[in-house]
């Protein structure tokens, strides 16, 4: 824990500055102090031994030294009697031969100081005697009128030095005493204080790091145990409030990822901020989106210009997009897409919105190929019927017309012509009934019948309800073959029936004379299902017109479908009543050798 380590020391510098600060101030500041005490009582010495020196001035020099000298015996002290010109008359420290040779004094700075001021003092090593001494100096008269002696006092500084030591002993005592409170002080500190305080800082560490589910301890101290307290319910909100935000984000993504709906939303500048899965589904933009601008993305400059619409007027744009052409059996239909953006009025995150403040926006794409699919197919369906009601309609006016224009008093012609007209008008009359039964089969709310049927006794009808169209076009029927009788299948037998009745008529109308028709039924798929097989040896259908037989009015030969009869309706009825039966129908055929419809229905 190095934070924690540099918390426990941080007690000891200042008391270690503290302790240098003293020892510096004893070391350097008390000898100063010291000496200067001592030569104040020097000083006030001086007037002592004045007195008592006074007296011998005017006695023999010898008697002065001697005087001197008996007066500083058993003291430290050193007495120096000098002239006013500085000559030394007597020295306490020195025999009367010695002072006859001592040079004069009167340049030495505590003399000079007692010459200008009266009295003075200096501190330094005697050029006499090699010692240090603290030196003090006055002048004086004996009497008034009698000449200007100069008295001087000094006192060697010997037992500075083991002063010294003394205090430094003292100094390192303390600064050992100090340590050790410091020592004590610091542990109890620690265990109270930076201990709980470490383990609340890396507790905080680990929630600034994004580990919400962890909560600090709460320490018995009690300011820190209230930090703690407070941390941790500031941890239980921002969880809850992230959980919360998680929930929102989860909620919204799933909405956006369940939406059929591509959506992309963009920034103020055009650059995308999120698109669902539909979105790249749809227009499949490679990699991320992110950041990208809308050409980056695909190729379609619809899609750009919708988005740069939308945000420079602030309001809905839309677009239709033909984004390829699909093969879809024979035809090519194209797949459509429309395109409608609209201005966000909140920015989505924190990235949208540019400097202007401009919101950015959100661009909506439905696949409409279905819609559009659905909407052509209506198109064409009416045109159909129109045009296939047109021509029996026509025909029928043609007649009628030429009825009253004088035909009828032909009895021969008129009853051809009204024969003609019966015809067109069963005609009609097939075409409705085969759009009823188809818009029947289409309508959810008129539901098929649900009995039980079987497959083998309604072929049996059909073939006999159509053996005299089959005897009066020259075609042979041949019978079911023996033993196959599948499990009756539930549905709706009026259905089944027209669509096997259907099959029938077409495997007789497109067959040739002398051709054949045969019916077989059969579970097949390990019995989960029912087969029903209608085959001729008739003309055949093309390879090409295959994938469209099943349309509604299409037909491969229309002279000769029409002649015979057919609404182009009968085959997307029989697709209807399979698929309205859970089942499908398959084709096989060989131009100009006949064909082979097989219905396959679930039971
Ligand atoms: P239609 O009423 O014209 O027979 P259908 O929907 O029953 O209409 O059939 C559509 C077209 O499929 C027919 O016009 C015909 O060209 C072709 N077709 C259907 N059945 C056969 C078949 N068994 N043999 C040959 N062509 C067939």
């Amino acid at each position: 824990m190095k934070g924690s380590r540099k918390l426990r020391l941080a007690p000891l510098w200042p008391a270690l500055a503290a302790l240098a600060v003293m020892a510096m101030a004893l070391v350097f500041l008390l000898p100063p102090l010291f000496e200067r005490s001592v030569s104040d009582q020097l000083l006030d010495a001086l007037r002592l031994v004045e007195r008592a020196v006074a007296p011998a001035l005017g006695e023999p020099p010898r008697e002065l030294q001697a005087r001197v000298t008996r007066l500083a015996a058993d003291t430290s002290l050193r007495i120096t009697v000098l002239a006013d010109d500085g000559r030394v008359l007597a020295d306490s420290d020195r025999t009367w031969e010695e002072v006859q040779r001592m040079e004069n004094h009167s340049g030495r700075p505590e003399v000079l100081q007692a010459h200008q001021q009266g009295s003075g003092r200096s501190t330094r090593r005697s050029a006499t005697t090699g010692r240090r001494y603290v030196y003090t100096a006055r002048t004086f008269q004996a009497a008034a009128g009698a000449p200007r002696h100069v008295l001087r006092l000094a006192q060697p500084l010997d037992e500075l030095a083991p002063m010294r030591g003394r205090l430094l002993e003292a100094a390192g005592l303390a600064l050992l005493a100090t340590l050790g409170v410091i020592a004590l002080l610091s542990t109890w500190l620690d265990r109270r204080l930076l201990q709980p305080l470490a383990s609340l800082i890396d507790g905080a560490a680990a929630l600034a790091a994004g580990r919400y589910d962890r909560r600090l301890p709460v320490p018995e101290q009690r300011d820190l145990a209230d930090l703690a307290r407070a941390i941790n319910r500031m941890t239980g909100r921002v969880e809850e409030q992230i959980a919360a935000v998680e929930k929102e984000r989860d909620h919204l993504q799933t909405i956006l990822a369940s939406m059929s709906e591509g959506v992309l939303v963009v920034d103020g500048e055009g650059r995308a901020v999120l698109a669902n899965p539909a979105f790249r589904r749809l227009l499949g933009p490679p990699g991320e989106v992110e950041g990208r601008l809308p050409f980056e993305m695909v190729r379609h400059p619809q899609l750009a210009a919708v988005i740069e619409r939308t945000l420079a007027h602030g309001e809905a744009a839309a677009d239709e997009v033909v984004l390829d052409v699909v093969e879809r059996g024979a035809e090519a239909e194209p797949r459509t897409v429309a395109l409608a953006g609209s201005a966000l009025r909140i920015p989505p995150s924190g990235a949208a919105g540019d400097a202007k403040g401009n919101p950015g926006g959100v661009v909506v794409v439905r696949d409409t190929t279905q819609t559009t699919r659905l909407i052509q197919m209506r198109r064409d369906f009416v045109a159909n019927v129109s045009h296939e009601l047109k021509t029996p309609l026509s025909a029928i006016r043609g007649y009628a017309e030429t009825l009253r224009d004088g035909a009828l008093a032909e009895a021969a012609t008129a009853r051809r012509f009204t024969g003609r007209i019966l015809e067109q008008c069963r005609r009609l009359q097939e075409i409705l009934d085969d759009l009823l039964i188809l818009s029947r089969l289409e309508s959810v709310e008129i539901p098929l019948e649900s009995r039980p049927v079987s497959l083998r006794r309604l072929a049996e009808g059909c073939l006999e309800t159509i053996s005299p169209y089959a005897e009066e076009r020259g075609v042979r029927l041949l019978a079911l073959p023996p033993g196959d009788d599948p499990p009756p299948l539930t549905g709706d037998r009026g259905a089944l029936e027209r669509l096997l009745l259907n099959l029938l008529e077409n495997a007789i109308k497109y067959n040739r004379e002398g051709g054949e028709v045969s019916v077989r039924v059969a579970s097949t798929d390990g019995g989960s299902e029912l087969l029903l097989e209608v085959a001729d040896t008739g003309i055949g259908i093309p390879q090409a017109a295959l994938p469209r037989i099943f349309e509604r009015f299409y037909r491969v030969d229309k002279g000769r479908a029409r002649d015979e009869g057919g609404t182009g309706l009968g085959l997307a009825i029989v697709k209807h009543v399979a698929q309205a039966h859970g089942g499908r129908v398959e084709v096989e055929s060989r131009h100009r050798h006949g064909s082979t419809f097989r219905v396959f229905l679930p039971l």
